[in-house]
C-alpha cells in the first residue's frame, strides 16, 4: 500500500483523488487532503509537472492579504482582479511584472480593468492600466518602491495615439497637463487608445471634447531613426528599404 508523499498518510481508495488528479511528476499521488490544499494554494499550475518539494513550496507559501489604501478605497479581492485580467486577455509579456501583483491593492471594488499596456512614463518603466474610472500608471521599482499616477476619466480631455517605427506613444491630456506614455507595443497601444476613447465617451460629460488623433511622427525623424537601426545592424538593407518605402508612401 502506498502513502502520500507529502503527509505520509496511507493512501486508500477513499482518500486518493480520482482520475489520477493527485499525481505529481514522479507518478506518486497526493492524498485528497493534500491535493485540496494544493488546489487552494495554486489552481493554475499543473500538479503533474511538480516535484514533491515544489508542491510543498506552493502549499506553504504565505497568502498575501491586500493592504488597505485608504478609507474610501476598498481593496478588491485577488480573484476578482485575476478574473478581470483573464477577461481582457492581457499579454503574456506582462506576466511576472511586479506591478500586476500590486493591482489588488490599487483597483477599488467597483472598478473594472479594460486594458493594460507596458510602457515608459517620466523615465520609468511600468504599466498603464485602464479602468472604467481612470487610467493609472504603475511602476514598481527596486529603489523607489511603488509609484502610482492616476488620471481620472472625468479629468481627461483627450487621448492621442501616435505610432512610430517600432513603438507607439499615448499622450493623455488631463486638467491642462500632458502625460506622455512611450515605448508602447503598437497594436496594444492602439487597442488601448480605442478602448479608452470608448470609456471616455461613456462618461458622457466629455463626449464633446474627446478626440483621438492618429498623427504619424515626423517622417524625417522616422527615417533618421530607421537609418540608425540599419547602421547598427538591427535592420537589414531589405527591411530598411521596405520600411522606407512605407514611410514615404511609395
Ligand atoms: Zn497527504
Amino acid at each position: 500500500m502506498s502513502s502520500c508523499p507529502l503527509c505520509q498518510c496511507e493512501l486508500k481508495f477513499t482518500n486518493t483523488p480520482v482520475f489520477g488528479a493527485g499525481k505529481i511528476v514522479t507518478g506518486e499521488s497526493l492524498c485528497s487532503q493534500c491535493y485540496m490544499k494544493f488546489i487552494k494554494a495554486d489552481s493554475k499550475t499543473s500538479l503533474k509537472k511538480l516535484t514533491i518539494d515544489e508542491v510543498r513550496l506552493v502549499i506553504e507559501k504565505p497568502i498575501e492579504l491586500p493592504k488597505s489604501t485608504g478609507k474610501d478605497t476598498i481593496p478588491a479581492t485577488k480573484t476578482r482582479i485575476e478574473l478581470q485580467l483573464e477577461n481582457i486577455g492581457y499579454g503574456k509579456s506582462l506576466f511576472g511584472r511586479k506591478e500586476i501583483a500590486e493591482l489588488p491593492n490599487l483597483i477599488i471594488a467597483d472598478e473594472e480593468i479594460f486594458a493594460i499596456v507596458q510602457g515608459m512614463y517620466n523615465e520609468s518603466q511600468g504599466i498603464l492600466v485602464g479602468t472604467n474610472k481612470r487610467l493609472l500608471f504603475v511602476d514598481k521599482g527596486l529603489i523607489y518602491g511603488l509609484k502610482v499616477e492616476d488620471f481620472g476619466l472625468d479629468k481627461i480631455t483627450s487621448i492621442q495615439y501616435q505610432s512610430g517605427i517600432m513603438f507607439a506613444e499615448l499622450t493623455i491630456l488631463a486638467s491642462g497637463n500632458t502625460a506622455k506614455i512611450s515605448q508602447l507595443v503598437k497594436n496594444e497601444a492602439k487597442t488601448f487608445a480605442d478602448k479608452a476613447r470608448q470609456k471616455l465617451s461613456d462618461t458622457k460629460l466629455h463626449t464633446s471634447s474627446v478626440q483621438v488623433a492618429q498623427q504619424p511622427l515626423d517622417i524625417a525623424d522616422q527615417l533618421e531613426k530607421l537609418a540608425n537601426l540599419k547602421e547598427k545592424g538591427i535592420l537589414t538593407q531589405a527591411e530598411f528599404d521596405s520600411q522606407k518605402k512605407k514611410l514615404l508612401g511609395l
